[in-house]
């Protein structure tokens, strides 16, 4: 594991750019990652639980800002003022076009 591992970069109002080693960089849309969202709050919406939050307004695919977590994760902040999603390195690389 290299220190680079989990560095971004935001390419346009859509994709951004995640290296995993200095080999692999995935691209990722944000409308994926958001859609991925694994808070508490949008899994349940997931699950039914509770009524699906919707998604309609292009603030929830805005992006404000990026923050490492630790060593294995990021955390996505939004437009909307959405920002609990924290996501593991290992969960963005599935939503990437990554592949083992
Ligand atoms: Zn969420």
């Amino acid at each position: 594991m290299t220190e680079n591992i989990g560095n971004f970069e935001i390419l346009n109002d859509s994709l951004i750019s995640i290296e995993w080693d200095k080999d692999n960089i995935g691209y990722l849309l944000l409308r994926d990652i958001r859609n991925a969202c694994p808070c508490a709050t949008c899994k349940a919406a997931e699950k039914g639980f509770k009524k699906k939050i919707q998604l309609k307004n292009k603030e929830c695919y805005e992006l404000i800002s990026i923050d490492r977590v630790g060593t294995y994760a990021l955390k996505f902040k939004w437009a909307d003022g959405h920002e609990t999603g924290i996501y593991s390195f290992e969960s963005l690389k599935k939503l990437s076009n990554w592949k083992e």
